[in-house]
């Protein structure tokens, strides 16, 4: 890590008394894993710490140590501001109300998309999950990783490669896993629980969404509508792992899906075959992510929403084989 950015945050954050810790809405496994890993990490050097994030723990996260204190609402007063695995201002929420916006903010992240919204940026693409970069600070700072905090960090590590099977993978991440291993985390448990487990109805939801599947200039696509997920009872935010699960199809060069939410918003899932990026749809979109997966939220009824990003995805789908040859 850059000297003078671990010089910068270990200031910040060394004056600081109360912190806020901020991970995106609609949270997956590194959001947080790394925000429960910075929470104890910060806790043990005798912070007060908050841990917020606008939507609720998933049911597939909340057995990592301290899932029970993270807040949808930070209201008390705080001297900084962090902001983990958020590609922009707008994926911290609501947490960060207009009267936080004066303090200090420091944003560690791992997009390529990162927008440098805070007043210090780490953002190191070469991370495979924000969690990395967590254990990362920790290691550098000589702060100890206990055993709760390296199952969160593994956590995050695990789920944001997909137990290691993302093309992003390397020997920085593996030995990452390694000390984390060492330092008290099961590989095999933390797999089960967050990559394996789900309830019956995700998977019975799954199954109308793929009866919904079409395929059109490679674009594997298919919706969660509101009437879909109160059919099995699924809670949006227990709702995961389908755009995933249909990557490997060999006759998608990138799947979308899309998801209704509560709110009216539709969530917009992709992912890219090898070589291919959806990052880039995504950022006209309004959204980020990572090459090969991404994602964006946008406004409108289901009928248009597929259709302009269908049509942004297929545009820069063509960009790039254009561009390849
Ligand atoms: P997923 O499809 O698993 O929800 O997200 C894939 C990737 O895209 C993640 O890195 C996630 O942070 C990013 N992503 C998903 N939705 C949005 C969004 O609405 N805005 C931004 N900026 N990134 C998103
Ligand atoms: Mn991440």
């Amino acid at each position: 890590m850059d000297p003078n950015l671990r010089e910068a945050i270990s200031a910040e954050i060394g004056w600081a008394c109360r912190i806020l810790l901020v991970t995106h809405v609609g949270p997956d496994g590194d959001a947080i894993g790394s925000l429960l890993g910075l929470g104890s990490l910060l806790r043990a050097r005798g912070k007060e710490v908050t841990l917020a994030c606008e939507d609720p723990v998933p049911e597939s996260y909340r057995f990592l140590p301290g899932s029970d204190q993270v807040v949808q609402e930070a209201s008390g007063s705080y001297d900084l501001v962090i902001g983990l695995d958020c590609s922009d201002r707008q994926r911290m929420g609501d947490v960060v109300s207009e009267n936080l916006a004066a303090l200090p903010l420091v944003n560690i992240d791992h997009h390529v998309t990162n927008g440098r919204f805070g007043t210090i940026n780490w953002v190191d693409a070469s991370a495979v999950a924000t969690a990395q970069m967590v254990l990362t600070l920790a290691e550098e700072l000589g702060w100890p990783v206990t055993r709760q905090v390296a199952i969160c960090l593994l956590n995050g590590l695990v789920t944001d490669t997909r137990s290691f099977r993302t093309s992003n993978v390397d020997m920085a991440a593996m030995r990452a896993v390694l000390r984390l291993i060492e330092a008290g985390a099961s590989l095999p448990e933390i797999a089960r629980q967050a990559l394996e487990q789900r309830p019956l109805a995700s998977v019975r939801l799954w199954a109308d969404a793929v009866d919904r599947l079409r395929l059109e200039d490679g674009i594997l696509w298919t919706s969660v509508t509101l009437a879909m997920r109160q059919r099995w009872g699924m809670d949006e935010n227990d709702f995961s792992g389908l755009a995933n699960s249909l990557s490997g199809i060999r006759e998608a060069r990138a799947v979308v899906v899309f998801t209704e939410r509560d709110n009216g918003l539709i969530d917009v899932s992709m992912r890219a075959a090898p070589g291919l990026n959806v990052a880039q749809a995504a950022v006209r979109l309004g959204g980020g992510g990572h090459p090969q997966a991404a994602g964006c939220t946008l406004e409108g009824d289901l009928p248009q929403v597929q259709e302009r990003v269908l049509a942004e995805v297929g545009q820069s789908l063509s960009e790039q084989r254009a561009g390849a040859g």
